[in-house]
């Protein structure tokens, strides 16, 4: 059987070592977190001794995946060059950090393709400049730590269909793969409301990109319409795709010889209990 893992996105307010002993006391068994001030500004390295406390609390609550989110400015698909050469420079960051803290992967999206809008054939461009931004902080390296979030999809947003990600991995098969949201996929377009559509939904993953590039799971509920391109999170069962959603994803991975860590996105406490204490109910 394989390991299926809840958990949330956790802020670690300053105190890097206080957030395993956080996440374990609302029932999460993983974490998703930012490494750094998510908005930009200097990023200051962890102190050793609070690195170690940090493994040591980890360890002490049986957390060992733990995933970094990149920061909010990210835009590979950048015309400005400032914008783009940051976004290279914060994403190696990340992995730096990542390699520091232990973390299993940093999860970014790719961008918006707004600054090419307008121009002929605007998408061939943007897919080409995120291209050459991947292939940046790439470099020589075999294996790179990084996972493509799938994206609502507002405006120009690169990365919001299935065939999109799939581009991206296949080119760079170095990258360590995807992250699928649920909202952001059902504000894409993706009906996943029935037990049947989340079932052919990841074997639809599974074929555009393989269920064994598939490392992690934002499980969140949309307040945003089917295809409506609106990334608002929902605690589960109180948005636009109620609980069939969750049940579905988590019977689809129950008794396959997978390892998968789910992390909720939303920001009340109270919230993060409940759900968690569901996503637990169905997985037995
Ligand atoms: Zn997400």
């Amino acid at each position: 059987m394989g390991k299926m893992e809840f958990g949330f996105h956790a802020s670690a307010g300053g105190k890097i070592e206080s957030l395993p002993q956080k996440v374990a006391a609302i029932g999460g068994e993983c974490f998703q977190f930012f490494s750094r001030n998510p908005y930009g500004g200097k990023v200051k390295d962890w102190e050793e001794d609070k690195l170690e406390k940090f493994f040591i609390e980890a360890k002490k609550y049986n957390i060992s995946h733990y995933f970094i989110h990149s920061p909010y400015f990210i835009n590979l698909a950048s015309q400005n060059e400032r914008i783009f050469d940051g976004s290279i420079e914060a994403l190696k960051t990340d992995l730096t950090r990542l390699e520091k803290i232990k973390a299993s992967y940093v999860v970014t999206h790719l961008g918006s393709a707004k600054d090419f809008v307008g121009q002929e054939e605007y998408l061939d461009l943007a897919y080409a400049r995120v291209s050459e931004g991947l292939k940046k902080i790439i470099g020589s390296a075999e294996n790179v730590p990084l996972l493509l979030e799938i994206a609502a999809g507002a405006g120009s947003i690169m990365g919001s269909s299935l065939q999109e990600i799939g581009f991206f991995l296949k080119k760079f098969p170095q990258l360590g793969g995807f992250c699928l949201d649920t909202a952001h996929a059902f504000a894409s377009g993706y009906d996943l409301r029935e037990t049947s559509q989340v079932f052919s939904f990841l074997d639809q993953v599974d074929d555009e990109i393989g269920l064994e590039k598939l490392k992690l799971i934002h499980l969140n509920d949309s307040g945003g319409k089917l295809a409506s391109r609106i990334d608002r999170h929902r605690h589960l069962g109180e948005g636009e795709l109620g609980l069939k959603t969750f049940r579905g994803i988590v019977d689809y991975f129950k008794g396959r010889e997978y390892n998968i860590s789910m992390i909720l996105e939303t920001p009340t406490e109270e919230g993060l209990l409940e759900d968690l204490k569901l996503l637990k109910s169905f997985r037995g």
